[in-house]
């Protein structure tokens, strides 16, 4: 299952020559480009539909593989593993009166 993982793709209508947006899921946008299948934009004005040329396409699997990249960069990239010893005073004297 897929939870919210989109990615907005852009690309030119044939038609109007106006950048349409769409967004597919990660997960639908790798099985595409691996199978080979047709990843369509559709322009709302014209009602036109069509598919990425393979330019595009290259440049979707690009931007799939930085987002893949960038999760693993995000975190901090000095590893400092604070440790905590605690220190027990063992067998002390007490303090006891009475
Ligand atoms: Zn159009």
């Amino acid at each position: 299952m897929v939870s919210g993982d989109s990615a907005p793709i852009s690309s030119k209508c044939p038609k109007c020559g106006h950048s349409r947006v769409v967004s597919y899921s990660r997960s639908d946008l790798n099985e595409r480009l691996r199978t080979g299948e047709a990843i369509e934009v559709m322009c709302i004005t014209c009602s036109e539909t069509w598919s990425l040329a393979d330019k595009e396409r290259e440049a979707v699997a690009q931007g799939l593989k930085r987002l893949i990249e960038q999760r693993v960069e995000l975190g901090p990239e000095k590893k400092s593993t604070r440790s905590s010893n605690a220190r027990r005073p063992r067998g002390g004297h007490r303090g006891g009166r009475g």
